[in-house]
């Protein structure tokens, strides 16, 4: 053996709670190295004293096979003299001050422990709480940094003696497992499992405690028990989610492509939106009006016991009533949602975080988050700059705020609309816990320009803070910068339903020129009428008769039109004189409120029940295989303006001679995309960029944003898109954060 050397190594990144301290452990062990690890608040620190060439093949494990669910990001080595350590150990945690140690989201049921369920025997066969180090429950559980047991809500679990010999041993796959229990001395479910299937069976809707909180759960084949719980919950149409047994169950309801199988089995265990099967012999009512369903696996082994051979799908959809916040607590889960279901499925672990289920999708070549929450959060997104402790307060719906130290943006979990009481209650609550969590004291606050935001509000209302205003659609471009790791200047095309505009308008159909540091509104589409404001985006066709009377003025009188003929001609007066005089109408360049004007004279809805709804289902219906586009004009001046009126006059021409809603909406989308295409070849030859960031909500459209990718690349364009936090305004906070970040530095 060489001369012993010592060496004091220091990991950071996600390494805690995630079974790093026995791999060291074993490894050390493996390769005679002396020295120990241990857990700080700062990360993984650990000496190794021992033969060089075995230190170096210690590195180079730990930095090709760390363990499953570690995220290194960064490893540190200093060489210090040799103190003759003659043993490996495990040291107590130590807690770092003001020091930054990322939490794990929770993670889904690994294989082992699914055996160790699964086996007849095995002392945790059906026991619905079986975790390791490497899956299980974690930022739902955790109270405090370091993450250790008695700051996480098993605190009040006492370990039996099986159970803390798993614990105590470094080669034991359960080592420090921190949620670590058996059916001896763990949580337990209130209601047995028999009963719960059984009740499934006949109907009946459960309310079961889960991970981040209560689904209401019902059988999707049984349509009245579908519809029941729709009444119940007083929720029209929005989608219900399934959860499956296995993918094979998916495949049977659901086409399921390769990438999309991935997503369904990732440890993360999102809500994959998937292309739904019309011959299934599943409810109808589950996602009416869509081609999609929303499915996920199963990923606690409780949700692994109410599958059997002959439950192979469950409805699987928050338990909350319509709008709150997701219920995670027993007696309040009795109190609010003992009018929808029939029996509790309780257990006694409590969740101390609120996390809803996430939401992806498989398009343009990968999977790409929709709702960033369960498996997601708080992993950090990880930026390729430093940053100052900065809040950015979010947007109204969908919100998620986001905190940003060192190199991190912590993006909070889904908090939803911010529209009662309740969801506001949970912002706060989750912006108190995140700061501490992760010791965040912002000086820095960012929002959005639109006053009546509640997190806007909210943002104001703080004292002794720097505020940083943040133009919404910019938020938007900056989001996918930054998670793109891109730092120079692009092209910046921004479309959704609707945001505050730097003019006091409502934009949403914005061709900017931008980076970080600021933003040129070089062309956006011609501002329309909002009839009645938020009244108008409940009622699409208010915004059909924006764009007709745009189009065609006065002779809208003489078009044969079966909107005209559907609403009432004294609400069409009302409404027609509240534009043409501009009462109580703002302006609006939305592309959002565009594809609900289209959706409205087509026929396909006058009335929404959810944001989005008319443009889902005007896309649904659209012919894949129909190549023509509508004509457009741009308007030079500056900004540019996109004058959709020669579209419109031919679109309802097609509408008047009844040609298929399909091959209308086609036409429709190809025109959207040929308008995307044009706007970035006129500003490519005057500005050189030849990157392009699509973002917003409307870029969830399949149709659209494959049909844009492919064209602008056939251009010559590198496009960007969002695929680790929402393109809809689930991402703003991060856009907010670097937008405010730069601002600091400049
Ligand atoms: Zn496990
Ligand atoms: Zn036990
Ligand atoms: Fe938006």
């Amino acid at each position: 053996m060489l001369q012993p050397v010592r060496k004091q190594i220091r990991v950071r990144g996600i390494v805690q709670g995630v079974g790093f301290r026995p791999f060291a452990f074993n490894l050390a062990q493996r390769l005679q190295l002396a020295g120990y690890v241990l857990n700080s608040s700062a990360g993984v620190l650990m000496e190794l004293e021992g033969d060089p060439a075995q230190i170096e093949s210690f590195l180079c494990e730990l930095r090709e096979n760390p363990p499953p669910l570690a995220q290194i990001e960064d490893i540190s080595v200093e060489n210090l003299d040799p103190v003759g350590y003659n043993s490996f150990s495990i040291r107590e945690s130590v807690d770092v001050p003001g020091q930054l140690a990322p939490v794990s989201p929770d993670v889904s049921t690994c294989a082992d422990c699914l055996r160790d369920f699964q086996t007849p025997g095995n002392r945790r066969f059906g026991y619905p709480f079986t975790n390791c180090t490497n899956c299980g429950p974690r930022y739902t559980i955790t109270r405090m940094i370091p993450y250790d047991r008695p700051l996480t809500t098993m605190a009040c679990f006492q370990m039996c003696e099986q159970c803390l010999r798993e614990y105590e041993d470094p080669s034991d796959r359960r080592f420090h497992a921190q949620p670590n229990a058996c059916r001896d001395c763990g949580p337990a479910i209130t209601l047995s499992v028999e009963m719960a299937r059984q009740l499934l069976r006949e109907g009946r809707i459960l309310a079961i405690k889960g991970l981040g909180g209560f689904h209401l759960v019902c059988d999707p084949f049984n349509d009245a028990a579908v519809q029941l719980l729709r009444e119940r919950k007083k929720r029209s149409d929005k989608p219900f989610a399934l959860m499956v047994r296995d993918v094979a169950a998916a495949e049977t309801i659901c086409i399921v492509s390769e990438a999309e199988r991935a997503a369904l089995i990732s440890i993360r265990r999102p809500i994959v939106i998937l292309a739904h099967r019309p011959d299934a012999p599943i409810s109808q009512s589950l996602a009416p009006g869509n081609n999609t369903l929303g499915v996920m696996l199963p990923y606690t082994p409780l949700h692994h016991l109410l599958f059997d051979d002959a439950c192979s799908a469950l409805v699987m959809t928050s338990g909350n009533l319509s709008e709150e916040p997701i219920v995670t607590g027993n007696r309040e889960a009795a109190l609010l949602l003992g009018s929808i279901a029939d029996a509790f499925l309780f257990h006694n672990r409590d969740i101390h975080t609120r996390v809803d289920d996430s939401v992806a999708r498989v398009f343009a070549g990968q999977e790409r988050v929709l709702r960033r929450s369960r498996g997601y959060a708080p992993h950090p997104i990880t930026l390729g700059f430093p940053v100052a402790e900065v809040l950015a307060c979010g947007a109204e719906l969908k919100n998620t705020f986001c905190l940003t130290k060192d190199h991190h943006a912590f993006l909070s979990q889904h908090i939803g609309d911010l529209e009662n009481y309740e969801t506001l209650t949970f912002y706060r609550e989750t912006l108190d816990r995140m700061q501490r969590l992760f010791r965040i004291a912002p000086k820095v606050i960012a929002y959005d320009l639109h006053h009546q935001y509640l997190s806007t509000k909210l943002a104001l209302e703080m004292t002794d803070i720097q505020k940083i205003g943040v133009q919404h659609h910019h938020a938007h471009i900056a989001s996918c910068l930054a998670e793109n790791g891109i730092a120079d200047k692009v092209i910046g095309v921004a479309f959704d339903g609707t945001g505050f505009g730097a003019d006091g308008k409502i934009w949403g159909g914005e061709f900017l020129v931008a980076d970080f540091e600021g933003f040129e509104r070089r062309a956006h589409f011609r501002y329309v009428a909002l009839a009645g404001g938020d009244r108008a985006v409940r009622e699409p066709w208010r915004l059909a008769l924006s764009y007709l009377l745009d189009t065609f003025g006065a002779q809208i009188e003489s078009l044969d039109l079966p909107l005209l003929r559907r609403i009432p001609a004294k609400k069409i007066a009302t409404i027609r004189s509240m534009i043409e005089r501009r009462i109580n109408s703002v302006e609006t360049s939305a592309a959002g409120r565009l594809f609900d004007a289209v959706a409205s004279i087509v026929g396909i809805r006058d009335e929404v029940n959810f944001e989005a709804q008319a443009a889902i289902e005007l896309e649904v219906c659209a012919q894949p295989s129909v190549e023509a586009s509508y004509p457009f004009e741009i308007l030079t001046g500056s900004p540019w303006q996109i004058d959709v009126r020669p579209m419109m006059e031919q679109l309802v021409r097609d509408v008047v001679a009844a040609k298929s809603v399909g091959w209308i909406s086609a036409v429709f989308h190809n025109t959207v995309v040929a308008i995307v295409v044009e706007v970035c070849l006129r500003l490519r030859s005057e500005e050189h960029i030849d990157r392009v960031c699509l973002s917003g909500g409307t870029f969830q459209n399949v149709y659209l944003v494959e049909r844009a990718v492919a064209s602008l690349r056939a251009e010559g364009f590198q496009v960007f898109l969002h695929s680790k936090v929402p393109p809809n305004d689930g991402g703003i906070s991060l856009g907010q954060a670097v937008i405010a970040n730069a601002a600091l530095k400049s």
